[in-house]
């Protein structure tokens, strides 16, 4: 996708910190961190949303998932982190391109949602 953020940013035409990277997945910080360790996983392959994944897509995202604890506790989150997938427009998914939000730090995170979501 040529106008995709997260497409640009895999191709390397847009700066990252990463924090992981091999042939299929991409690890970076996000640019605006909500806590102390705050990195996204991408697939490399643009996909736009979880809601339209298919059986195809089940191996990289099993491998973003499984990747998961290790890079948190190597980021600094070393006892559980919280993982979010924002998708489309019910869950506030802002940029186009499926990412892991992995979310974590020394100390416990504040509750999952605001209250009034609740
Ligand atoms: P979402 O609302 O789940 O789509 O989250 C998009 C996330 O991407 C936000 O947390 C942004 O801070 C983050 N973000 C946007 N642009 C960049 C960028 N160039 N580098 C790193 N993170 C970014
Ligand atoms: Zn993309």
């Amino acid at each position: 996708m040529d106008d995709c953020i997260f497409c640009k940013i895999a191709r390397g035409e847009i700066p990252s910190k990463k924090v992981y990277e091999d042939a299929e997945i991409l690890g970076f910080h996000d640019i605006n961190p909500q806590a102390p360790v705050h990195f996204m996983l991408i697939p490399k392959k643009h996909i736009a949303t979880l809601a339209g994944v298919t059986p195809d897509d089940a191996g990289v995202l099993g491998r973003m998932l499984t990747l998961s604890g290790r890079l948190a506790r190597e980021q600094g989150s070393p006892d559980g982190y919280r993982t979010i997938i924002n998708t489309g427009r019910i869950g506030r998914q802002d940029v186009m391109h499926l990412h892991i939000h992995i979310i974590g730090g020394p100390e416990p995170l504040g509750r999952m949602l605001p209250k009034p979501n609740v």
